[in-house]
């Protein structure tokens, strides 16, 4: 039996059921935190990200994929604190989030300082993946990575080619922030697969932002999944669009290239908190499958974009 490693420890692939994939729980800058901390009271917002896990958990949904990596505040052992008190399974990543530079940490940090002349950013993800995570004893079973509307820079060719060799070595699946407008997500695929990553492992996400079925074909064509990851966030387009996107997506045989997730967080720090607003895990059942129902879209194909396609992308095998 193929198994998936969550905070918990090993899922096997058949009980993930409905699965968000991309999500995050928290979301903050880790220096700012330690050094301002009036805005975060750790206990109470545990607390809030288990009730919201919650409600999600009522709704059917069995997992989600926490894509939160270095440069949005990584923390297993507070998503640790959250996954023991709710049946919900957190797959965590690894992997770095930046649009333009990498981290100074790794800036003065290159190949020839290592004896396997891996980045060693790419040895940092390994580890995630094969040893766990900073002695938490949790392994992050997916990578993570970004290009957004500045394209190609330096920092961001560097992080993706080491997050493409990590998948490499690993078999870890690949999710990449992207930018539609600038269609980045052509140019992801190109670099991951220059690599040699397997496309059919890799999820292109932030696809569901555009309503270019032309170029979501291309890069379904190329093998890959398509994010629809962004509802309920009020990141335009809005529902409808979205939803006629996945329809028209669907009428043309793409059931088994998308993946549906909100992009949430029931924290984060890039906007005043709110909490009302915070951490809704729900709204795809809510509202989404609703309208992708009123549009044609069958039972079977849901469940292809939320049980069947997330399973074969972390177990392939099976
Ligand atoms: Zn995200």
């Amino acid at each position: 039996m193929a198994q998936v490693e969550t905070v918990r420890g090993p899922v096997d692939s058949s009980a993930l059921g409905s699965t968000l994939m991309h999500e995050h729980v928290f979301v903050l800058n880790e220096e700012i935190r330690r050094n301002y901390p009036a805005d975060f009271d750790e206990d109470a917002r545990v607390s809030h990200a288990v009730a919201q896990l919650g409600k999600a958990v009522q709704r059917g949904i069995g997992t989600i994929a926490d894509a939160t990596v270095i440069g949005l505040g990584r923390d297993i052992d507070r998503i640790k604190r959250v996954a023991a008190l709710t049946p919900m399974n957190i797959i965590v990543a690894t992997g770095i989030y930046t649009f333009s530079e990498v981290p100074f940490y790794f800036r003065y940090r290159s190949r020839r300082m290592t004896a396997s002349r891996e980045d060693p950013m790419t040895e940092m993800f390994v580890a995630d993946i094969t040893g766990g995570i900073a002695q938490t004893g949790v392994k992050a079973a997916f990578l993570k990575c970004a290009i957004d509307e500045q394209g190609l820079t330096r920092g961001v060719e560097r992080i993706l080619r080491a997050v493409a060799r990590a998948h490499v070595l690993t078999g870890a699946p690949v999710t990449v922030h992207t930018h539609p407008a600038s269609k980045s997500g052509l140019v992801a695929l190109r670099i991951l697969g220059e690599e040699g990553a397997d496309l059919s492992r890799v999820v292109v996400g932030h696809s569901g932002d555009s309503r270019d079925t032309d170029y979501l074909i291309q890069l379904a064509d190329s093998g890959c999944l398509l994010g629809m990851d962004r509802f309920g966030i009020g990141m335009p387009p809005s529902l409808p669009w979205r939803a006629d996107t996945i329809a028209a997506l669907c009428q043309r045989g793409y059931a088994g290239s998308m993946v549906l997730s909100h992009d949430a967080a029931c924290y984060i720090d890039w906007y005043p908190h709110d909490e009302a607003k915070a951490g809704n895990y729900t709204y795809i059942h809510d509202e989404v499958l609703p309208a992708l129902t009123e549009r044609g879209v069958s039972a079977a194909q849901i469940e292809a974009m939320l049980v069947a396609n997330p399973r074969r992308y972390f177990t392939p095998a099976t």
